[in-house]
């Protein structure tokens, strides 16, 4: 995003808030500008991690409501996958995104006008269609690179027909030893139990 493009959106926001009747807190302001330099889609925590060093008493509940204000303002856009964190998008106008299934990079990509899907019919659904954003799942060149270079190999062969042959360690699975705060997903918790 051009200074200048970031600039404009920055008055949008304050025009918003003044319309509103909100004070452009220097909070306010942070979030929106740490978020019109990213191009990572950050979650909010990845957003309160950049700015908590600069902005002394900022809390990570004051981050969520800001980002949130954002998206009701049509500032920023809200992106949401199944199973994981909410993430910002600063490109508030309509385009798709890559979504790599191991690292959960997102690439932004530009629609052209031709690449415009039909609608589908929902009459009777009781839903009014007003957006869509579509999600192209794959995997990103990083991934691939680390995935080739860590399977120079194919998995041996099972030794009995009930065995099944060892898999290679993902991404995720690496990244759960190096930080073993992050939980499986599929697994539910178990209450009150030791964690060894
Ligand atoms: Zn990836
Ligand atoms: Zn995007």
């Amino acid at each position: 995003m051009t200074p200048e493009a970031r600039r404009k959106r920055i008055e949008q926001f304050e025009r918003a808030c003044r319309e509103r009747g909100l004070p452009m807190t220097t909070q306010r302001r942070l979030v929106l500008e740490e978020m019109l330099v990213r191009k990572d889609h950050p979650t909010a925590d990845q957003i309160y991690d950049s700015l908590k060093s600069r902005l002394h008493g900022l809390s990570r509940t004051t981050v969520y409501r800001i980002l949130d204000t954002l998206v009701q303002f049509g500032i920023i856009t809200k992106i949401c996958h199944h199973g994981s964190a909410a993430r910002f998008d600063p490109e508030a106008h309509q385009h798709h995104h890559l979504v790599c299934m191991h690292c959960e990079k997102i690439i932004d990509v530009e629609t052209g006008p031709r690449s415009r899907i039909a609608w589908p019919s929902v009459r009777g659904l009781g839903f009014q269609i007003q957006d869509y954003l579509i999600h192209f799942r794959g995997i990103c060149d990083r991934c691939r690179q680390t995935r080739a270079a860590e399977v120079p190999l194919p998995p041996p062969a099972p030794r009995h027909p009930t065995e099944k042959p060892a898999r290679p360690v993902s991404e995720r699975t690496r990244r759960k030893k190096e930080n073993p705060t992050m939980r499986s997903r599929r697994k539910p918790i178990s209450k009150g139990g030791s964690h060894d």
